[in-house]
């Protein structure tokens, strides 16, 4: 069965497919298998999830296995444990009209596999296996495309994309993922269709979008985005950057000639690319942490760009973004804290004091993430991994601050909450504002860490916010 895959690399399905096939042989059923794993194995990686397509009923395939979750019956799609894998079983189906751009009016089953890969998006997603006669299905040339790397819509792409407007964001998500050219007619008709994600619910945008930012060059997904249109509905404050100079062009690209213009989208997508493919987090933060410069751009009369407070209009522009788009609340607090500590501008002058009020604005758990917030916006006005003395400089002075046992959070305190209410200061917001000013104290003088020096000194702060009329007073 291998002979038509991957020319150095034959790949076979493990055996536990073979024995689930058998069950609808048995049967009097076929099974195939489709999908992104026919995908891999053609182009010698390892699949990743199993879809498998077949004639039987949802309520047929149920019969024939024990543990079957009923996860899409409606769309006839039912999962199927079987030894240790985990398989998605879907009846050959048609698509009938699609009304709302999302879902099918209506399901109707099919009776053969050609009809159903007909249906599917993509030519390299419209291949099938035969597990059990080991017969291939390319019936729309996706070996081909595949061998040419380039996404093709099947049939007409204008009424594919028409049908489900997700396709249009699949389309970019396989580019990116793959490497892939998406082919010239079906690359028009994502630009012509791509009213059409109107209709996409934000979850389903935000895992494709997650998908590209997860790839090993996003701007393979995200560049062909801009030229389309699509970034301008998915992202439009991203897509605003687009002609916003940036300060510095790369050196790179400084004295090509014709002169380059390089944005702040430019610049945005390059730093995301820069990022690490497997720190979501970082990667986002990357694309979306000059988004504030489009409205903060000014220009004065000598010619000196500057982007006034932009972290701080970019951290809010990306909380509404990753709000939007129905992110989890850790993820969007997450990206956002970075967005607003990515300006620090670290001088070798810095004292240890500053180091440490350094390491307590941005707290520990989150620095790694902003060097690699920092490395990729580097990246991002060069192009390629740049060393940063300074930036490395920086990361070892954090670390010996953090390994003497320096106060860097209110924990750190000799003295907390209680002892404060002990004192006399009543537990509450004004209580949060005193230890505060305790870890500023400590923060430039670690001598001041000890308990009855801190009483004193919080007495006095208690004393200095308590104006006489302030309802605090006691
Ligand atoms: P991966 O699982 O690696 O993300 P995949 O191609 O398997 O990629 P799935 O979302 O698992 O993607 O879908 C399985 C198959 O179902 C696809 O290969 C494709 O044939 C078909 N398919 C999925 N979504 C659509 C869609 N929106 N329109 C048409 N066909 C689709
Ligand atoms: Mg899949």
């Amino acid at each position: 069965m291998s002979s038509l895959f991957h020319p150095r690399r034959a790949v076979v399905p493990p055996r536990a497919l073979k024995s689930f096939a058998r069950v609808f042989q048995d049967a009097g059923f076929q099974c195939f298998l489709v999908g992104g794993a026919i995908r891999n194995i053609v182009m010698g990686n390892d699949p990743s999830d199993w879809d498998i397509a077949t004639d039987a009923s949802p309520e047929q395939v149920t019969g024939l296995f024990r543990r079957v979750i009923p996860t899409g019956a409606k769309h006839g799609t039912v999962t199927v444990l079987f030894r240790k894998e985990k398989l998605e079983v879907t009846t050959f189906r048609t698509e009938s009209g699609y009304t709302d751009s999302r879902h099918p009016d209506a399901v109707s089953f099919a009776s053969t596999i050609e009809e159903d890969l007909k249906r599917r998006d993509f030519t390299m997603n419209g291949m099938a296996l035969n597990l059990e006669t080991a017969a291939f299905v390319d019936p729309h040339g996706g070996i081909e495309d595949i061998r040419r790397r380039t996404v093709r819509a099947i049939g007409d792409p204008v009424e594919r994309f028409n049908e489900d407007g997700l396709r249009v964001l699949r389309a970019l998500r396989f580019a990116a993922q793959l490497g892939f050219e998406i082919e010239p007619e079906t690359f028009k008709a994502i630009g012509r269709c791509r009213d059409r994600l109107d209709a996409v619910s934000a979850e389903r945008i935000r895992e494709e979008l997650n998908r590209i930012l997860e790839s090993s060059r996003p701007s393979l997904g995200l560049r062909p985005a801009v030229e389309s249109g699509v970034l301008e509905k998915i992202l439009p404050e991203l897509a605003a950057c687009a002609g916003i100079e940036q300060a510095e062009p790369p050196r790179a690209l400084r004295n090509r000639r014709p002169a380059l213009q390089f944005d702040v989208l430019d610049h945005s997508l390059l730093a995301c690319d820069g990022a690490p493919a497997e720190m979501l987090e970082v990667r986002t933060a990357a694309l979306l942490h000059d988004i504030g410069k489009a409205p903060t751009y000014t220009r004065d009369e000598d010619g000196n760009i500057s982007f006034h407070h932009h972290e701080e209009v970019s951290t809010e522009m990306a909380a509404a973004i990753l709000t939007r788009l129905k992110y989890p609340n850790q993820f969007i607090r997450s990206v956002c804290h970075l967005i607003r500590q990515h300006m620090f501008h670290y001088q070798p002058d810095w004292s240890d004091a500053a180091v440490r009020r350094f390491v307590a604005r941005v707290g520990a758990s989150a620095l790694p993430s902003l060097y690699l917030l920092r490395r990729a916006d580097t990246y991002g006005k060069t192009g390629r991994p740049t060393p940063d003395a300074n930036l490395d400089e920086l990361a070892r002075r954090v670390e010996r601050v953090m390994h003497a046992d320096a106060v860097l959070t209110i924990a750190d305190l000799q003295i907390n909450g209680n002892d404060l209410a002990a004192a006399g200061i009543p537990k509450g917001p004004l209580m949060g504002v005193v230890l505060n000013l305790l870890l500023e104290t400590v923060l430039d003088d670690p001598t001041q860490n000890q308990k009855e020096t801190l009483l004193r000194l919080a007495r006095n702060f208690y004393r200095e916010q308590v104006k006489p009329d302030s309802p605090h007073e006691s």
